[in-house]
């Protein structure tokens, strides 16, 4: 079986460390953005299995982006996980009002975090 892949949209340097730092420690495949514009341009290029979203991005929110990605038909069936420091109540809604998958929340548990992943995956094989 080859490596799930995984698109990282996350703009905190130390954020985006540790969840490469857990998702390379299970064997995913990994790369990473800082924005949500350069996300819509490493999706030309190659399609992940997962895509993980942080909600708080400069320029265009995490949300707005997801948005985007489930109206366009070469993205939308990818799976997006929201990422988000929000601990607003209302915040879980939003996301899958915007088209995510699941929620996690940072700072990221390391368990909490690899079993929303591996969830995300699953449910995707599933709809395959
Ligand atoms: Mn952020």
């Amino acid at each position: 079986m080859s490596a799930k892949r995984i698109l990282l949209i996350e703009d905190n340097a130390v954020n985006r460390r540790l969840a490469q730092f857990l998702l390379k420690s299970q064997g995913y495949e990994v790369w990473e953005v800082g924005s949500a514009p350069e996300a819509f341009a490493s999706l030309k290029e190659r399609q992940p299995d997962l895509i993980l979203m942080d909600i708080q991005l400069p320029g265009m929110d995490g949300l707005t982006a997801t948005r985007q990605l489930k109206g366009d038909p070469t993205t939308r069936d990818i799976p997006v996980l929201a990422v988000t420091s929000y601990a607003m109540k209302g915040d879980e809604a939003k996301a899958f009002e915007a088209g995510c998958s699941g929620y996690v929340t940072k700072p990221i548990d390391k368990t909490l975090f690899l079993e929303a992943v591996a969830k995300a995956l699953k449910d995707r094989e599933r709809k395959d």
